[in-house]
């Protein structure tokens, strides 16, 4: 069998504030084949986003430890963590985060570019892609410019771009309104899906999760 794409292996994380020390992830264990789409369910405050940002690579300060690809990111120095997520993940937040200044075509061309591909491959895959989220006729704009759904479509788009083998979502929809955000997070499995990328969504929408291969909870700093 394949590596997974993700292995977590007793992550833990803590944050101190003043003098009080909360332990929010105690020894999460989790695997991610190839392929596989995870809801990552939990209350507000239970430490879903410290640990997509964990496996992110976004943050340092865990314990444990956190293989992508087979690779151990605790044994790698700063460039190489970096190397490590530009080559295999792909991260969709719930407030977009697209580069205000540039349009819709470019936020999803930038981060190929960075991944030096050539750029007219960047812009066939990002109209390819921005097309089938149904934002053919949106090339042009700036982030301001579209609703919160299209915004969040080409941030959608934009994790996509590069292939990744794993894309990270947090609370993908979370700013939307229902209809919209049911609408935008089955775009964007089916896109996973045909991407043949793995996935971590999460999310509150418990219909939307059992939609998915697996559900896990996170529920007193442990996956249940
Ligand atoms: P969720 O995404 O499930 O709502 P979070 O991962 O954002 O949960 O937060 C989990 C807990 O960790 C919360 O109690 C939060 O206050 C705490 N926390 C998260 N980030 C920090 C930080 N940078 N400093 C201190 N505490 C933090
Ligand atoms: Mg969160």
């Amino acid at each position: 069998m394949s590596d997974p794409v993700v292995k977590l292996d007793k992550l833990t994380r803590s944050f101190e504030q003043g003098d009080v020390r909360i332990d929010v992830l105690k020894g999460v264990d989790l695997e991610v084949r190839p392929g596989e789409i995870v809801a990552l369910l939990g209350p507000s405050g239970s430490g879903k986003s410290t640990m997509l940002q964990a496996i992110g690579l976004l943050e340092g300060g865990f314990g444990g430890r956190i293989l992508i690809a087979g690779q151990d990111a605790s044994a790698l120095d700063g460039d190489e963590r970096t190397t490590l997520r530009r080559d295999h993940i792909g991260f969709v937040y719930q407030f977009h985060h697209l580069l205000a200044d540039f349009s819709a075509l470019e936020n999803v061309i930038i981060p190929q570019m960075i991944a030096d591909t050539p750029r007219a491959d960047c812009d066939v895959r990002a109209r390819e892609l921005l097309g089938v989220l149904g934002l053919g006729e949106r090339l042009d704009h700036r982030p301001n410019k579209l609703s919160g759904g299209e915004q969040q479509r080409v941030a959608v788009a934009r994790a996509l771009a590069n292939k990744p083998a794993l894309v990270l979502a947090d609370e993908p929809t979370g700013n939307l309104d229902e209809g919209t955000a049911d609408k935008v997070l089955a775009e964007f499995i089916k896109l996973v899906r045909d991407n043949g990328s793995a996935a971590v969504v999460a999310t509150h929408n418990e219909r939307m999760a059992y939609a998915m291969d697996r559900v896990v909870r996170l529920h007193d700093g442990v996956l249940e």
